[in-house]
């Protein structure tokens, strides 16, 4: 076990995190930015077309940037720990930051970027056919799903944008929504003058099945037990917060994003969030970023202050 002492660290590595490094950097404070994966850029990891709303990106995909933060973390010298996950967050006179392996790291200030993740289904075959008909975007896997019956889950703006566009496509759409329908009116009215698409609520996906690739789903509803056959699956549940490890410490909303204030206080003195964790009124790059430079302005006053 080892014990460092920091005046900030940041947990993730993504657009928020990067970027509030950066900033950390060039402001001389004492930072660490750690990332549980291999790499940063998070999100981006999954942005397979070319983001064309962040300024100065001109051509390239999520990895792409991805990369270029890469380079430009090493190019300003961030001191970096990738593969190490925050685990766990205490307070006593400093802030103690847990990770994986049993290492602690003692703070004089912590900035959570850890973003979001896409919810699952968690069901059998849901990973087993993934890329084998199981899709979570049906923009990115339009080509092969086109003119097919394909079910998408999930009642909210995403599910039915994605429906409509399949339907759009000239496929069979079934829309399983395990409770009622969030999606706006327009995407609803929209969706029920589609001849081919069929709405159930009240109802769950229990399993995905297939053999070499997907050919139909099980679903539970107010029907009993059915199965639809169908050749993809788009899941479309929303995101979860990456906030598990420090709940138990600081002042969640109802659905496990981090509160903040005007300048991305949480709850808990000597702790800041930044980007999707705190559930932005839009969740984006050039929104993470800011937020994290924003933070990083408040951290360096607290802490030079003190
Ligand atoms: C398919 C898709 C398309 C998108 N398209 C666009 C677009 O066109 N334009 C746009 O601006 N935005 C787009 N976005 C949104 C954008 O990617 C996100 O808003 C942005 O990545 C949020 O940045 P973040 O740093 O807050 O979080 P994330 O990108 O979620 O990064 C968080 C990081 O924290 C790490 N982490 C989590 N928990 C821990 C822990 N306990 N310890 C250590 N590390 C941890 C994660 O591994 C991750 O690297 C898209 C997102 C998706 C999924």
């Amino acid at each position: 076990m080892s014990t460092i002492e920091r005046e900030l660290v940041i947990v993730g590595a993504g657009p928020a995190g990067v970027s509030a490094a950066l900033w950390a950097r060039s402001r001389h404070l004492d930072v660490l930015l750690l990332e549980g994966a291999g790499a940063p850029g998070g999100q981006l990891a999954h942005v397979h077309f070319q983001p064309r709303e962040i300024v100065g990106w001109l051509s390239g995909d999520g990895p792409a940037l991805a990369m270029a933060m890469t380079r430009q973390l090493a190019g300003a010298g961030v001191p970096v720990r990738y593969g190490i996950r925050a685990e766990g967050l205490t307070v006593d006179q400093d802030l103690t930051l847990r990770l994986t392996g049993g290492d602690r790291i003692r703070a004089r200030a912590v900035l959570v970027a850890a973003g979001a993740r896409r919810r699952r289904l968690g069901v059998p075959g849901e990973r087993e056919f993934e890329g084998r008909g199981v899709s979570f975007s049906a923009t990115l896997d339009r080509e092969r799903l086109a003119g097919r019956p394909v079910v998408v889950v999930g009642g909210g703006d995403a599910a039915f944008e994605n429906a409509l566009m399949l339907a759009g496509l000239g496929g069979e759409v079934t829309v399983v929504v395990r409770g009622e329908v969030r999606a706006r009116r327009e995407f609803r009215e929209r969706l029920a003058a589609e001849r081919k698409a069929l709405v159930l609520r009240q109802t769950h996906v229990v399993a995905v099945l297939g053999d070499e690739r997907v050919n139909a789903v099980r679903v539970r509803g107010a029907q009993g037990v059915r199965e639809f056959a169908c050749e993809g699956v788009v899941v479309k549940l929303g995101v979860s917060p990456n906030t598990e490890w420090c709940a138990d410490v600081l002042g969640l909303d109802g659905d496990g994003f981090i509160r903040v204030d005007a300048g991305l206080a949480t709850t808990l003195p000597g702790v800041w969030a930044a980007g999707d964790v705190t559930r932005p009124a839009l969740a984006a790059v050039p929104v993470a970023a800011g937020q994290g430079a924003l933070a990083v302005a408040a951290i360096r006053s607290a802490v030079r202050s003190a």
